[in-house]
Parts: C-alpha cells; structure tokens; sequence
C-alpha cells in the first residue's frame, strides 16, 4: 500500500516551483509514476507530497524543427512517441528503444523524461539518447541550464539534478545525414522486462569513412556511451579487424553486476555479442 501523501497539480511552472521550495526534498515529482508510486509502495524512497506536472502545459511539447532537430517535453508519453512517423524515420533508434519499454498500458502512462530522471543503469531510453547527443534542458526558480545527457547520469538512481530543478525537456539535435540506428536489446522474456544488455547504435558516413556511436543499458552504475569502442572502429585493418577492436574495448569497459536477471559473465558476453551484431548491420546499411 502507499504511505499517506499530500497532492498537488500545478497548472504553471511558477506555481510548481513554489511547491518544491516549501517542501524541498520531501516533495516528488510525478510524471506517469510508473517508477515513483513503485518505488513509494515499496518504501525505497520516501515523500510527503507529490507534484504532478500532467497540467503544465509548457511541459507538453512534441516537436521537431529542422536543423535544431526534436524537443521532447516532460510530459510527453512514451505512447506519444510511438505514435510519431517522424521520430520513427529520423531518429530510428529512440523510437525503436522506446518501444521495447514496458507494455502498452505502461506506454499509456510513462514519460521519457521519467525514464531518464529515475537514472536506472537499465533505463532502455538512455543508450539511444546518449548515441543521438541529446541535451537535458533543467528549469528552476533561479532559471534554467542545459545540459549533456553524458553528463546527466552520476550514479544508480542518481542524476546531477539539484534540489528544486525540474527537467523541463529533452532536445534530441539533427542525427548526421543518412544515419542508421538500431537498439539491441536482450531479455529474460519476449515481451517486456528490463533490459539484461541493452545496445544502441548509430552508425552515418564522415567522408567515405564509417564512423560509429555506441551506448549501453544495464552494464554499468549509469547508462554508458564508451567513445573508446567507437574510436577502435574507425582505425586502420579489414572491417572484420575493426569490428572485433571495438567488441574487445567495450567489453573491457564495462562494469556489468550479477541480478536476477543474468550473471555478471552472461552480461560481459552479451556485450561482446550484441555490440558484433550491431556493428555488421551498421556495415551492410550505411
Ligand atoms: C511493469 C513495469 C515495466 C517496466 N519496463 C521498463 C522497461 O522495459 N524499460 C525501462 O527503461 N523502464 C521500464 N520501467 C520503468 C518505468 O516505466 C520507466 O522508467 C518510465 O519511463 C518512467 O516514466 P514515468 O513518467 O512513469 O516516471 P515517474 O515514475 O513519474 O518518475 C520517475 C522519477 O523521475 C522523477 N521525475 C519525473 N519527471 C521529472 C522531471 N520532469 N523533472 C525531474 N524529475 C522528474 C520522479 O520524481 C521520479 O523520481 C518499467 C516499470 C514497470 C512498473
């Protein structure tokens, strides 16, 4: 059952500020709550008062502008971006990551930007956001900051969010011209769970040049882009060569635990698999 808790629902950003000030950290943010009321019934994180932000509309935003690219706002649903053809030509590998999350009543409810916030290494829409060099733009009384999504996540359930800051939106830029993306993703049972490996890749010409973008789910305490892997790609040898120096650097990279979900050394070679089957697709498409 959940604690008892005082509700409130804003209609503006002002009006929520006010409600973080006077309760500080006691106040949580609701969004679809698919993490949060979890988490609240299951007395690993406490709270006096939920704010929910679903009648802000300045947080409603699904837009794309061309050369500044896709803004996702805070209350947009993760079924909202499903439903976009646009997301789903432009940017293939967010779309095909947010399809893997949860069913279609959890898709009904959940927020990509709740997705991000609650910072679960397992969080499937993180990889394909930290591929696409998405930035979080933050709003608070004091005013607002944008910042990297690789500079976003700083621990397990943990994000550089300061008391009283709220993500506004996610701005996904323009991918490189003729790019292709995919999100691998392995779990206990083909339908939904979370990830036990996720991998999202984006592969796009620099020149004649492959170049590669690589990020994971559930391998490490935050979601990981590993720059390392990518750089191995792109030196000297055959393509076989370069696959196989990326699949080795990543897998030396990340730091995967043992749950419920697979041990540690199944982890460590999906990495090695996943990451292999990414890279050949990306050296058939592009
Ligand atoms: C059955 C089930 C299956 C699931 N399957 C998956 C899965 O396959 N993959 C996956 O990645 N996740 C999965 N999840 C987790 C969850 O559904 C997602 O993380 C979802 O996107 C969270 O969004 P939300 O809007 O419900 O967030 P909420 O629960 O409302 O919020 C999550 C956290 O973020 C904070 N927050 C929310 N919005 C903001 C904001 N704008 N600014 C600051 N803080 C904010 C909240 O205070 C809370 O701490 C699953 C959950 C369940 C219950």
């Amino acid at each position: 059952m959940l604690p008892k808790l005082e509700y409130s629902s804003p209609k503006t950003l002002e009006e929520l500020f006010e409600v973080l000030e006077k309760y500080q950290e006691k106040a949580k943010i609701l969004a679809g709550g698919t993490d949060l009321l979890v988490s609240l019934r299951d007395r690993v994180e406490k709270a006096r008062h939920l704010v929910d932000i679903k009648k802000i509309k300045e947080l409603d935003r699904l837009e794309y502008r061309k050369g500044e690219g896709l803004i996702i706002g805070a209350t947009v649903t993760l079924r909202r971006i499903l439903e976009s053809q646009l997301i789903r030509e432009k940017y293939p590998v967010l779309w095909e990551a947010v399809k893997t999350i949860g069913d279609v009543i959890l898709k009904n409810r959940a927020t990509l930007v709740g997705n991000i916030c609650n910072a679960s290494p397992a969080a499937d829409s993180a990889p394909a956001l930290l591929v696409l060099e998405a930035n979080v733009r933050i709003v608070s009384k004091e005013g607002s900051r944008e910042v990297p999504i690789d500079k976003f996540f700083t621990g397990v359930k943990k994000t550089i969010l300061r008391s009283g800051e709220v993500v506004k939106e996610v701005v996904v830029p323009e991918p490189p011209s003729n790019s292709f993306g995919r999100y691998l993703k392995m779990m206990r049972v083909w339908s939904e769970d979370l990830a036990i490996v996720g991998v999202a890749g984006l592969g796009y010409r620099e020149g004649r040049e492959l170049r590669v973008r690589l990020a994971y789910s559930s391998v490490a305490p935050t979601p990981l882009r590993i720059r390392e892997a990518e750089e191995a790609f792109t030196r000297d040898g055959t393509m076989e060569e370069r696959i196989e120096r990326a699949v080795q650097v990543a897998s030396q990279r990340v730091s995967p635990i043992s749950d419920v979900r697979g041990s540690a050394e199944y982890r460590l070679n999906l990495v090695k698999v996943l990451t292999r089957r990414l890279l050949k697709q990306m050296v058939e498409v592009v």
